[in-house]
């Protein structure tokens, strides 16, 4: 039997952490088990679906590499795969239900349902849900009234005193008493539109659905399909429910830990492959102290049997650490490619916005191995390497020489740079190994330590007493615009000093 599985969901909110878990997990069994993955739109709440949405599902699977064998955009044997465009099968089904007894019209207008709900409030009764009121209407006169056009829905008619049992394949067996299970769920609704418990069901079974690996936050809708599949005489896919995703304190992950949709973390410089690598380990354990896994690895050792019960704590520290590792992997031309867009939003090639041109792009691509051991966001990238392509701010005058200082310290730091600006146009042309031991030699000559000739130079042509690999910035910048930083720097010490 070919695995089949989906990612299902409603197009009502940005994707994030948990959603791209559940793609994520989705795609790596159907590709594990040479299956299939569907993507499926439930769009079935038409009040909070949002085209917007559904193009961020797009965008955040291309970013991420997650990718369907059959879906609404590239379709399938099973199309459409948009619940909005399925209905006719919905109201169909569910009207199978009611010439089996298995659901029934309930006519209860809102305001009944509402009474209902306060005068239980009133009376502090415990029951809670609908009534089962229209569940005894004679099946003649419920089709009678439906047919006359009177407005109703149908309700899904729970089997009483029973319990229901099913499998999951991470928690095993689970029992749900049927009196705790929500009275008579509405499978379609007044408008025609199905609810979520009906076409979920409906679809998945059509669809030819054997795994349903979901957030374990579903679990609770679990019993109730399993009435569904019943009702209608199916079997139903095996269930597999996702731990849940924690942050560092207990709770459910939430946007008060830290960002959570995939486009807020873009935003914020991570890197795609950062990201797969450590969602697809929230919840599954692979090889022991293996850490970076590929899509394609991920994909052939990913197995049910390696899912942990236990929920995930979503560790952005550990995200981040993926995150610099993934960028320090890159070869300079794709992590250019990455960091270019932060680099133009920041302006560092002229105004903000401003793309680079032939020269400046040239730079920029070169640049990156000497901040790729320094990054952990694509963020980080632009101010780094701004020095680069227009002179920096100069500190103030202390910044030129060591923390203890004495009195001397000033005319001490414009004597080094005056050596050090007759050496960086020879650096300048230099591989970092001879520029070391050139200005070892040339230090020695001067009768200073070299990291003293060093210090001052680096501040006149980064800006700063950190800063990237200093003679890696000399090749880049070129021997002419390196003296001229040096004398600039020169120039304004020069000035300070009397
Ligand atoms: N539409 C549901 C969601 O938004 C699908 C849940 C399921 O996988 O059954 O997640
Ligand atoms: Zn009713």
């Amino acid at each position: 039997m070919q695995i089949r599985d989906r990612y299902a969901p409603s197009p009502t909110g940005l994707q994030h952490i948990g959603g791209v878990r559940t793609a994520l997990f989705n795609y790596l069994f159907a590709h594990s088990q040479e299956g299939a993955f569907v993507l499926r739109l439930e769009d079935t709440d038409r009040t909070r679906s949002d085209p917007a949405f559904v193009h961020n599902l797009y965008e955040t699977c291309a970013w991420l590499g997650i990718s369907w064998d059959e879906g609404p955009d590239i379709g399938g044997p099973y199309a459409p795969y948009i619940q909005s465009e399925r209905l006719e099968l919905y109201k169909r089904r569910a009207r199978e239900l009611i010439a089996a007894d298995k659901a029934y019209y309930c006519f209860c207008s809102p305001e009944r349902l509402e009474t209902i709900r306060q005068e239980r409030e009133a009376s502090r009764s415990r029951e809670t849900g609908y009534d089962r009121h229209c569940r005894s209407i004679p099946k003649a006169e419920a089709a009678a009234r439906a047919a006359s056009g009177e407005p109703c829905v149908i309700r899904l008619a729970i089997p009483l005193d029973k319990t229901t049992t099913f499998h999951d394949r991470l928690l095993g067996t689970i029992e749900w008493k049927n009196e705790d299970i929500n009275p008579d769920p509405v499978l379609l609704k007044t408008d025609g539109f199905p609810t979520y418990h009906l076409a979920n069901v409906v679809d998945d079974h059509h669809m030819g659905i054997t795994h349903v690996l979901r957030a374990q936050e579903w679990l609770p809708s679990t019993p109730l399909h399993v009435i569904l599949y019943a009702s209608f005489g199916w079997t139903p896919p095996e269930f597999c429910h996702l731990p849940m995703v924690m942050g560092p304190d207990g709770k459910k992950l939430s946007k008060r830990h830290g960002a959570t949709s995939i486009d807020e973390l873009r935003r914020q410089g991570y890197v795609s492959e950062a990201l797969v690598n450590y969602v697809a380990l929230l919840g599954a354990s692979y090889e022991e102290g293996k850490d970076f896994y590929t899509c394609a690895e991920l994909a052939a050792c990913f197995s049910l049997d390696k899912l942990n019960k236990a929920p995930a704590v979503f560790d952005y520290k550990k995200l981040a650490w993926y995150n610099a590792s993934y960028i320090r992997m890159k070869t300079n031309e794709e992590l250019a490619r990455l960091a270019l867009p932060f680099a133009v939003e920041a302006g560092i090639f002229g105004k903000t916005g401003q793309e680079p041109d032939a020269e400046q792009k040239r730079i920029f691509i070169e640049a990156m191995s000497l901040v790729k051991e320094r990054a952990t966001f694509l963020t980080d990238i632009p101010s780094k390497i701004a020095y680069l392509f227009s002179a920096p701010v100069l500190p103030d005058a202390s910044e030129f020489f060591p923390k203890k200082a004495d009195a001397h310290a000033l005319s001490n730091a414009i004597e080094l740079l005056t050596v050090g600006k007759n050496l960086v146009s020879r650096m300048a042309v230099m591989t970092e190994a001879d520029a070391e031991a050139f200005i070892k030699a040339e230090a020695e000559n001067a009768g200073v330590k070299p990291g003293d000739l060093l210090m001052p130079l680096r501040v006149a042509v980064t800006g700063a007493r950190v800063s990237p690999p200093l003679f890696g910035s000399l090749r880049l910048l070129g021997a002419e615009a390196s003296v001229l930083r040096v004398e600039r720097a020169l120039a304004k010490l020069t000035s300070d000093s009397v």
